[in-house]
C-alpha cells in the first residue's frame, strides 16, 4: 500500500483489518452469526432516546459529558460499585483498545486464551505488543500456572469464552487475581447469559479490570456502549487515553436506560437461555457434539457418514448458507475448523435451524 506521497506507520504497515461477522444486506436472512441479542431493546430505551433529542434535536449542538458521568453513575449502581471505578467506551472494543494502549507496547505483552475473541490480536499489534496466545487444558481448563508465568503484562480472560461459550469457576478467576503480576482483564461480554460477573470483585482488586457491553446482553450493539469496571488508579489511566467524547449523547441515554430497566432484561435473558438449552438438546439428539454454554451462542461440531469433522463442518455451514441461515465458521483456524458458533435466536429463528440441520443430515 505505499506510495511515493506518504509512508505507512512500521507498527500499521504489517496489520491486517479484524474480520467481522457478515452482516448480510436484504431480507430474508436468519442472522445467527455474531450473538446480537435476538429480542429488541427495553421499550425505554426508545423513550429516552427520543426524550433525549427533543422536539428540535437542539441537545444534538452541544457535546456530550466528556466522562459519561450517567453513564460511569449507572454502571456502578448496576455493578454495586462506585462511580469512581467506571468508564464508558464507543463499544467494549474502545474499552479493550483504551487498554492496549495504555498497558502494552514493544515490551510490555499481552496474553489471552486461544480460541477467544479475534479482535485482541489485531488491537495489541496495533500498539507494538506481542500477543501471546495459550492453549486451554484438557477440558477446557485454564492453564493457570502457565498464565501467571508468561510475562505477559495484560491477561484477557474471555468469560464466559468466546466462541466456545463456556464460563470459569470462581476459584480459576480468584486464583488468577492473586497470582497473575499484571493486570487481569475480564472481558464479560456473555456474562448476562452466564448471570455471573466479577466486575464487584474487580472493583476491590489492585489489578483486576472487568470489561462489559450492552451489545450482547442489552440488545445494543447497534447503538456502541460499553464499559469496564475496576480499580480507580486502572480507570485514571485509561482516561488518559480516552477519546474526549467517546460516547454520543443517544448512546448514553440509551444505555443508561437499557441498565436500569432490570426487569425487561432478566425476562428476555429467560428466554434466551431457554433456547439455549433446547437446540443443545436438540444438538445431542442430532448426536452431535457441542461445548455446554454458559452464553448466547452455542459451538456444536456436526458430523455426518463419510465427511471428516472439518468437511463436516464446513459442508453444514455452506448448506444452512444457502438456505439463509448464517452463523460463524472459522475455516482457517485448526482449533475450531470442526465447529460453528450458532447464536441463540428467537424460537422462531431456533425452529428455522433446526429443520435446515436435519435436511442437511439427510442429504446424501
Ligand atoms: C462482541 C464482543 C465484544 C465487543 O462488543 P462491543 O460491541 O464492541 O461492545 C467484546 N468481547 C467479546 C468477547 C465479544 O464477543
Amino acid at each position: 500500500m505505499e506510495n511515493s506521497f506518504y509512508k505507512i506507520s512500521k507498527t500499521v504497515s504489517s496489520l491486517s483489518a479484524y474480520t467481522p461477522g457478515e452482516q448480510p444486506k436484504g431480507g430474508g436472512w436468519t442472522k445467527l452469526n455474531t450473538n446480537e441479542f435476538p429480542y429488541p431493546p427495553s421499550p425505554k430505551v426508545r423513550e429516552a432516546i427520543l426524550q433525549e433529542l427533543g422536539d428540535d434535536c437542539a441537545a444534538l449542538r452541544l457535546y456530550p459529558a466528556p466522562l459519561s458521568d450517567r453513564l460511569r453513575a449507572e454502571v456502578a449502581n448496576f455493578y454495586g460499585v462506585e462511580p469512581k471505578n467506571a468508564i464508558g467506551g464507543n463499544g467494549s472494543d474502545d474499552v479493550l483498545n483504551l487498554v492496549m494502549r495504555a498497558f502494552g507496547d514493544e515490551n510490555l505483552k499481552v496474553a489471552a486464551m486461544n480460541p477467544s475473541y479475534s479482535l485482541y490480536p489485531v488491537l495489541s499489534k496495533m500498539q507494538g505488543a506481542e500477543l501471546l496466545e495459550l492453549d486451554f487444558e484438557c477440558g477446557l481448563k485454564l492453564p493457570l500456572e502457565k498464565i501467571v508465568s508468561s510475562g505477559a503484562n495484560v491477561f484477557i480472560l474471555t468469560n464466559p469464552n468466546a466462541p466456545l461459550g463456556v464460563a470459569f469457576s470462581d476459584s480459576e478467576v480468584e486464583y488468577l487475581a492473586d497470582n497473575f503480576k499484571g493486570l487481569f482483564v475480564i472481558d464479560e461480554a456473555y456474562a448476562p447469559f452466564s448471570g455471573k460477573t466479577f466486575s464487584k470483585f474487580a472493583a476491590s482488586r489492585k489489578n483486576v479490570l472487568c470489561v462489559g457491553t450492552s451489545s450482547k446482553g442489552w440488545g445494543l450493539a447497534g447503538m456502541r456502549v460499553g464499559w469496564a469496571v475496576g480499580d480507580e488508579d486502572i480507570i485514571k489511566t485509561l482516561d488518559v487515553v480516552r477519546d474526549s467524547y467517546n460516547i454520543d449523547r443517544l448512546a448514553c441515554a440509551a444505555a443508561v436506560a437499557a441498565l436500569r430497566d432490570s426487569n425487561y432484561y432478566e425476562n428476555a435473558r429467560r428466554r434466551v437461555v431457554e433456547s439455549r438449552e433446547d437446540i443443545e438438546k436438540f444438538f445431542g439428539e442430532m448426536g452431535w457434539n457441542y461445548v455446554k454454554s454458559s452464553s448466547n451462542f452455542v459451538f456444536v461440531r456436526p458430523n455426518k457418514k463419510g465427511l471428516s469433522p472439518a468437511q463436516a463442518a464446513k459442508s453444514y455451514f455452506e448448506f444452512l448458507k444457502a438456505d439463509k441461515i448464517l452463523v460463524r465458521f472459522w475455516p482457517n483456524d485448526k482449533k475450531i475448523c470442526d465447529g460453528l458458533r450458532i447464536t441463540v435466536g428467537t424460537p422462531s429463528d431456533m425452529q428455522k435451524l433446526k429443520e435446515s440441520s436435519i435436511k442437511w443430515k439427510n442429504q446424501e
